[in-house]
């Protein structure tokens, strides 16, 4: 597609939205209006307020480019290399997962626990595996403003994103990052552990949507046989001395394994500690997380579910 300078924004924002459509992306009228935002550096409102403003060459040779990458699937988030996630701005790199917002229904069933625990005025530890851009970590770390976290990852690189998220979020003091595969060097006592781990069965990485397995790194994807591996390593390891019995857990799944993930917990923590497990659902209507604790008893599931 070419786009030459003097072209209106509105005008332009339809014809890539066209473009975009055209090329089977569906989301291409937001994308167009998220790209002529970055390429020109004015925000949506005046884009809307002033539909007939010229696009200069520079501007116009700019989002030439963006919409050439995006028509390549790639998502957008990775062109502007930047993505909100729960209202904040996080980097995103080649290195890193693009946070889904899916993933903040995971945000939104931890903030419940806190709420519930009392942990908004406690100096609680948050432990993260496989933190990525450190979305979540970081999530709480802001929502819940005396927390201190331990971030873990197996990608130096992204790690270093992470770090990064950290120093924008004004949140560097409180959070430690850790290169691990395992839980080995994490000290402890946890309160509340988080992770979004790969989850998808490597058979099935192949079938995804291009936007997801061309851009997303596959070690952020790739669950193994089943998808699981790191579910199973999460829960049996659960009776770890750097948790306790008040230790909440709540982890990201992909749509349809809960009942999976709580037949691991069954299995690995009893059946009392599987009943009592809480999910969240995503805006899609899936169940999207699920938590659970050990001295789950002192508070009915009906009384959380409601
Ligand atoms: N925790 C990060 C996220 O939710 C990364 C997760 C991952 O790489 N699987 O975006």
């Amino acid at each position: 597609m070419t786009i030459a300078g003097g072209v209106t924004v509105s005008d332009v924002v339809r014809e890539i939205a066209v473009e975009l459509s055209r090329a089977g992306i569906d989301t291409g009228r937001l994308d167009a209006r998220l790209l002529v935002e970055a390429a020109t550096g004015c925000s949506q409102e005046r884009l809307v307020l002033e539909p007939a403003m010229p696009l200069s060459e520079t501007q116009a040779a700019r989002l030439c480019e963006m919409v050439r990458r995006r028509l390549e699937r790639e998502p957008v988030a990775r062109i502007l290399g930047e993505r909100y996630f729960y209202g904040r701005r996080f980097l995103v790199t080649p290195a890193t997962l693009d946070p889904r917002p899916d993933t903040e229904a995971l945000i939104a069933l931890a903030l419940r626990i806190a709420d519930e625990e009392g942990w908004r005025d406690r100096a609680i530890e948050i432990l993260d595996i496989g933190t990525g851009t450190g979305c979540i970590l970081l999530t709480l770390l802001s929502e819940l403003g005396k927390a201190r976290g331990v971030g873990t990852d197996v990608s130096p690189a992204a790690l270093e994103v992470a770090h990064q998220n950290a120093g924008l979020l004004g949140v560097n003091e409180r959070v430690r990052w850790q290169l691990a595969r395992s839980l080995d060097v994490v000290t402890g006592p946890i309160d509340l552990v988080v992770s979004n781990p790969p989850y998808i069965a490597s058979s099935e990485i192949a079938g995804l949507d291009p936007d997801v397995r061309q851009y997303d790194p596959l070690l952020a994807l790739d669950g193994g046989a089943d998808g699981l591996d790191i579910y199973r390593e999460i829960v049996s390891g659960s009776a770890r001395p750097i948790f306790s019995s008040g230790t909440w857990f709540v982890v990201e799944i992909g749509a349809g394994q809960s009942a999976a993930v709580v037949d691991l917990i069954e299995l690995h923590c009893g059946s009392d500690v599987a009943r009592g497990h809480l999910t969240g659902v995503d805006l899609g209507g899936h169940t999207r997380c699920v938590a659970w604790n050990h001295k789950f008893s002192r508070r009915s599931k009906a009384y959380w579910q409601e």
